[in-house]
């Protein structure tokens, strides 16, 4: 039986951000990787989407915005194929530069899907391994509704193996996955409906953001679908789908995607033989510092259900190797104030809290809201004219800045900065005395009154 000071079962952003730490520290590590290097951010989730979305702002820019700028119109159409071709072979290098990275650490690579055996061994291809820790960074799969034919339907991890663009699309969802991959098919010219439940996307984001989508997608697509809600789906004999509503209404598509969600991967890692604790939801419960109930088990990532981003599943399992190979026993990842994009058309950045999650926090006397709505630049000079829109919300007599809002062209490398700086306890006095950058959109957000 081989034996580890800490193995990681998913070779996903957290599995290898946290093996690499430690083996960095001189621990005996391994990756267990039931399926490819890399896990759902480089192969099927973050990278491709990313790719996808280049695509399309490109797309938007010569069909959007080229004519105004004085570039020809005409008929430009995606070449499928060679998108693809070129995003898996960049995904193809991000893997073997995991690979690389393993080697040069001493990593172990392990192929093959892990059981557990009992807290402290788990069993790959008939092997059985023992560890002192064991980490669960399985990772989380795509939600399907309870409802007939919903396998009919794709998910995101299906729509990363399309091989051509449908005429025209369903996408069914609210968040992250639902926009995204709405506005990316709608760029490359995919006729793409968005079914949502309730009013809005996202809505549970500030009201800056809602407004400043739903304006976009009322006036440039895609076509929304509000108060929707799906019933059944059946497939018709010229190979189409037919999206039937509750309300008695029907939508014939090529494809549909679920993006309703996602929930832990914990498939047949054989938990019961542990006496690992799972939340009612199916994630596995962890406190503040990753342990599991049991000494010597942790889950970082997705599959702990605290936030589901690369960069968080990267940041908690670096933290968790620090404390337990570095010596630093209170090291632990700080939850808040995680800014996020989402990679809408236009992008949509968020930092801390909504204006409303900050009255609610604070009682409405203490929050302060300063407010920007401007055409973007980019888009000011063409008939396709684009708002950006972007909220600070503080609190107390300092205003210190506890959200950040914002939505519009950049936006998406317009926050990282910010973040830092959010962090860090700015107020909104910082930033006034901070001087803006001209032209650009980020200067909106130091030069608000
Ligand atoms: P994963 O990356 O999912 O890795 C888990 C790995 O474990 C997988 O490789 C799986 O094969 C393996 N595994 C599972 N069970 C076993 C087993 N029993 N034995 C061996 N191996 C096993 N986040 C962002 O920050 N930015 C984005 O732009 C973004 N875009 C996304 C787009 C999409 C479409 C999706 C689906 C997700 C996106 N995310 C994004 C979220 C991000 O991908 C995840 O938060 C991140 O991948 C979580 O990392 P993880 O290590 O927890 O799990
Ligand atoms: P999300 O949780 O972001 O959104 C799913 C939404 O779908 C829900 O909020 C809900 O909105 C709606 N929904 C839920 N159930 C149903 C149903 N039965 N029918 C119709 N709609 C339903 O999940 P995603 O799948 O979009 O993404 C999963 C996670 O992956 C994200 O939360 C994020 O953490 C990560 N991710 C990050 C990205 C990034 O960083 N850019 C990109 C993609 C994913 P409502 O209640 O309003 O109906």
């Amino acid at each position: 039986m081989r034996e580890f000071d800490f193995i990681a079962i998913g070779g996903g952003s957290g599995g290898i951000a946290t093996m690499n730490r430690a083996a960095e520290y001189g621990a005996k590590t391994a990756v267990i990787e039931g399926k490819q290097l890399g896990g759902t951010c480089v192969n099927i989730g973050c990278v491709p989407k990313k790719i996808m979305w280049y695509a399309a702002q490109i797309s938007e820019a010569i069909h959007k915005y080229g004519p105004d700028y004085g570039f020809a119109t005409g008929e430009h159409k995606v070449d499928f194929p060679t998108l693809l071709k070129n995003r898996e072979a960049y995904i193809e290098r991000s893997r073997n530069s995991y690979a690389a990275g393993f080697e040069r650490r001493n990593v172990e690579v392990i192929e093959g899907h892990a059981r557990f055996v009992d807290n402290h061994t788990v069993e790959v291809n008939g092997e059985k391994i023992r560890a002192k820790h064991i980490l669960i960074a399985t990772g989380a799969k795509p939600v399907r509704p309870h409802i007939p034919g919903s396998e009919l339907g794709d998910v995101s991890d299906t729509f990363f193996e399309w091989q051509e663009l449908p005429k025209k699309v369903a996408v069914v969802g609210a968040g992250y996955i639902a926009i995204e991959l709405a506005g990316v098919l709608h760029n490359l010219g995919v006729d793409t409906h968005l079914f949502v439940r309730y009013d809005s996307p996202l809505r549970k984001y500030d009201t800056i953001i809602v407004d400043g989508i739903m304006q976009e997608i009322e006036k440039d697509g895609p076509t929304l679908h509000t108060h929707a809600r799906p019933k059944a789906v059946e497939k018709n004999a010229d190979g189409t789908l037919s999206l039937h509503l509750k309300d008695g209404s029907t939508e014939i598509v090529d494809k549909i995607i679920w993006a309703i969600g996602r929930t832990a991967n914990i498939d047949g890692l054989n938990i019961e033989a542990t006496d690992v604790k799972v939340s009612d939801k199916g994630f596995i419960i962890v406190d503040e510092y990753e342990n599991s109930s049991v000494d010597g088990i942790y889950a970082v990532g997705d599959v702990n259900g605290k936030k589901m981003l690369t960069p968080v599943a990267i940041a908690a399992g670096r933290r968790l190797s620090e404390r337990l190979f570095n010596n630093k026993p209170t090291e632990k990842l700080d939850y808040a104030n995680i800014p996020t994009v989402v990679f809408s058309h236009p992008p949509i950045g968020t930092i801390g809290l909504t204006e409303k999650e900050a009255v609610e926090a604070h009682g409405e006397d203490k929050v302060k809201v300063y407010q920007s709505s401007f055409a973007s630049m980019y888009t000011a000079v063409t008939s396709h004219r684009q708002q950006v829109k972007m909220k600070l919300v503080c609190v107390g007599e300092n205003e210190k800045v506890i959200g950040l809002h914002g939505i519009g062209y950049g936006v998406d490398e317009m926050i990282q900065g910010f973040a830092v700086a959010i962090k860090m306890g700015a107020t909104k006095t910082d930033f006034d005395n901070t001087v803006a950058i001209h032209p650009t959109g980020a200067e909106e957000f130091v030069t608000m009154r």
